[in-house]
């Protein structure tokens, strides 16, 4: 019998939904396991549906989102592509929402993957305290941390809360096992963190940090207006345009030469 009686395998986790064969979060072919719950609200937030970290349902009724599942019900969907993640270098990804939000949960699913060799890679803001980040950190094989600004007053007025934590979380994550496994992935809001000061201080920032492995900018994309208008709740950046590619290629000049790391 392959699966033995394991500590936290009846845990439950409140889980937006699973997508299998992700190519995008991770290397090789991933099942991504995205949470729901955040303590942030960004404003050009593309999954509006993760934030709560409750179940909710669309204002027509049509839709619902969320549903608590063991540790064990997930990782039963999770296994079902264990041949694809063996021959692509794959595994599993814990996204959100913010997963430091239901740590135990995620500490649990993390560890008992790591048990049966399956590779973990985690999505996070890195916003809780260090005694619940340090341990997952320690636990997985890769992590892709967003970072939004490193201007405190600019992260509270488009998150809600401040960076600090934030940023003192990356400066330990260095000591954790996973080395330089560390990707940073920044979403570039145009009129809101693409300043050359603003891109040179995320630059000068993470370049500063031994463990980061490279950097990620992400453009802005409007794919969540859909379920902003279903839930009946204003998208505050409904009006900023779509980065052009030449504009991307800027930015990642300006981070890549301010940072001294590959950016993507
Ligand atoms: S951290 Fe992610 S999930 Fe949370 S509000 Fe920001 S964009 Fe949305």
């Amino acid at each position: 019998m392959m699966h033995a009686e394991y500590n936290g395998k009846d845990l439950q986790g409140m889980v937006l939904r699973l997508e299998k064969s992700s190519v995008y979060d991770g290397e090789g072919f991933r099942t991504v396991v995205f949470l729901k719950g955040c303590p942030l609200r960004c404003q050009w937030c593309s999954t509006p549906e993760s934030q709560s970290p409750e179940i909710e349902t669309t204002q027509d009724g049509a839709i619902t989102y969320g549903k608590m599942m063991t540790v064990e019900e997930v990782l039963v969907e999770v296994r079902k592509d264990s041949l694809f993640y063996f021959h692509s270098n794959g595994g599993m990804t814990v996204s959100g929402g913010e997963i430091l939000a239901q740590p135990d949960f995620v500490l649990a699913l993390l560890r008992r993957a790591c048990f049966e060799v399956i590779d973990t890679c985690i999505e996070t803001s890195l916003y809780a305290d260090w005694k619940i980040v340090e341990p997952i950190l320690d636990v997985v094989d890769s992590a892709f941390v967003d970072l939004k600004f490193v201007t405190e007053e600019l992260h509270k007025k488009y998150t809600g809360i401040s960076n600090r934590r934030i940023l003192e979380n990356l400066r330990k994550a260095g000591a954790c096992n996973l080395g330089e496994k560390i990707i940073i992935r920044t979403p570039l809001i145009p009129g809101v963190n693409d300043s050359e000061e603003e891109l040179e201080k995320i630059g000068r920032f993470v370049g500063g940090q031994a463990h980061i492995h490279h950097i990620q900018l992400l453009p802005y994309h409007r794919l969540g207006t859909d379920t902003y208008r279903k839930l009946g709740r204003p998208y505050l950046l409904a009006d900023v345009e779509i980065p052009t590619p030449e504009h991307m290629e800027w930015c990642r000049s300006v981070v890549a030469s301010s940072s001294g790391l590959h950016v993507m």
